[in-house]
């Protein structure tokens, strides 16, 4: 590496600080001098950089890791624990790379490997990637492009790889440093001479804070800045079942990246046809996520019952993000229906002709069990024996209000001068709603009168 990490030198000059750009607005009393990026380069190494995380975390100092593929690939749970710890994980190439030697394939397969290769280990890739070397052209950086990262270089270049002592790497960094200037400082946690780069770092925190420094984060342009995670909730369903609070309706929350420090935010829930405390029990709470999270579940538990009834939804509301940036709102929960509809059934009715005008019979309209949601039901008489003269027709429409389980549909028989024996007629069901058919008929039987004359 030793050949290539000279060009590093090369380069370092070429890179151009940057004026920082009000991305400090509340940290400056704390920030008078400026900001300050760490960045580590060609890890992650077993014997370094999980010394360096500690380092690093116990003194609240954010860092992006500049990582090379095939060492992810090799250890891929410090750099999840690095992730989880809040520390940004970037690309660095999969083999370290000249990206300027390499053919186009070449330069986004090395990226995108890389890429890959961190979220196998478990981490969120950032979208910043540095060229082994500094090495960079106008055709890597359309490439760069294409896979969607951005290049970053450096400010400040301690030559950390040489042969230097901590103090060495220590003083060149702090002599380094500009005020209100972009300070990214290029540091390595892979090559050999990394122990004493891990030694340099708290004298570096120290020396820069006492200097009216603070350290932050790469924003997405490569600047040192706040990164501000966006929070995003999603719609979510849930079936109702039946027993009781067993079930839940699970609202996932998710930063684009994970946070560097606490951040949270308010959630609430909102009725909408689903209704607090009776279809499920409120939720008003602060969900925080802790330094290196990016991902929690807000759950709200659901009442279950045995009634068919449409899907009933409930908003999540999100509101006072701390340390969040907030685009959409709101989200829905969906808690969908498992109850089959009830059977239906008409009972078969009896009547004894009158001897003149009318008689009302009623036919029994039943439900097996009570519905949750509003039963229709259309009827239509159709002859038997009996015909016009003998009852009139009926065309109705009759709706079951949720909880109904019976309903009667009156009729008129008509008296009737001629002699008769049993007649009948019959009243069918023609169209329902909300309901399964069980008996979808039933017969009127008309008894002859009973005062009927002797022949
Ligand atoms: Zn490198």
């Amino acid at each position: 590496m030793r050949r290539g990490l000279a060009a590093v030198l090369m380069c370092g000059a070429v890179a151009t600080p940057t004026l920082v750009t009000g991305s400090a607005e509340s940290a400056v009393r704390a920030c008078a001098s400026g900001q300050v990026a760490l960045t580590f380069d060609d890890g992650p190494s077993p014997s370094v950089t999980p010394k360096l995380l500690d380092a690093l975390s116990s003194r609240r100092v954010p860092a992006t890791f500049f990582v090379v593929g095939q060492r992810v690939a090799a250890a891929p749970g410090i750099v999840r624990d690095a992730s989880r710890r809040g520390f940004s994980i970037a690309n660095h190439t999969y083999r370290h790379e000249q990206l300027t030697r390499l053919g186009d394939d070449q330069v986004r397969g090395t990226l995108r490997m890389t890429r890959q290769a961190i979220k196998n280990a478990g981490a969120p890739p950032s979208s910043l990637m540095r060229p082994p070397y500094g090495l960079i052209d106008a055709r890597v950086r359309g490439l760069v492009a294409q896979v969607g990262l951005t290049p970053v270089l450096w400010d400040i270049d301690p030559q950390d790889w040489r042969r230097r002592s901590s103090s060495e790497i220590t003083s060149r960094v702090l002599g380094a440093l500009r005020r209100n200037t972009s300070n990214v400082v290029l540091l390595h946690d892979g090559v050999g001479n990394s122990p004493n780069t891990l030694a340099a770092v708290p004298g570096i925190i120290r020396g820069a804070r006492a200097r009216g420094y603070c350290f932050t984060e790469l924003n997405d342009a490569g600047k040192p800045g706040r990164v501000v995670p966006v929070v995003r909730v999603g719609d979510t369903r849930v079936v109702e079942g039946d027993e009781g609070d067993r079930h839940r309706l699970a609202f996932t929350l998710t930063l684009d990246r994970p946070t560097s420090r606490r951040t949270s935010v308010r959630v609430r829930t909102v009725d909408r046809s689903a209704v607090a405390g009776q279809d499920y029990a409120a939720v008003d709470r602060v969900v925080r996520f802790p330094a290196g999270s990016s991902r929690q579940v807000v759950p709200v538990r659901i009442r279950g019952d045995a009634l068919d009834e449409i899907n009933e939804r409930l908003v999540l509301r999100l509101s006072e993000p701390a340390g969040l940036r907030l685009p959409d709102k709101v989200a829905v929960g969906t808690i969908r229906d498992d109850d089959e509809a009830p059977g239906l059934r008409l009972a078969d009715a009896d009547i004894v002709e009158p001897l003149a005008g009318s008689a009302q019979v009623s036919v029994v309209l039943t439900l097996n069990r009570p519905s949750g949601r509003w039963v229709r039901v259309s009827v239509a008489t159709a002859d038997g024996t009996a015909g016009e003269s003998d009852y009139t027709p009926l065309q109705r429409t009759v709706w079951l209000p949720p909880g109904a389980t019976a309903r009667e549909i009156p009729l008129a028989v008509l008296a009737d001068t001629e002699p008769e024996s049993v007649e009948y007629f019959t009243l069918q069901v023609t169209s329902s709603r909300n309901v399964a058919l069980l008996r979808g008929s039933a017969t009127i039987s008309i008894q002859p009168p009973l005062a009927s004359p002797p022949e």
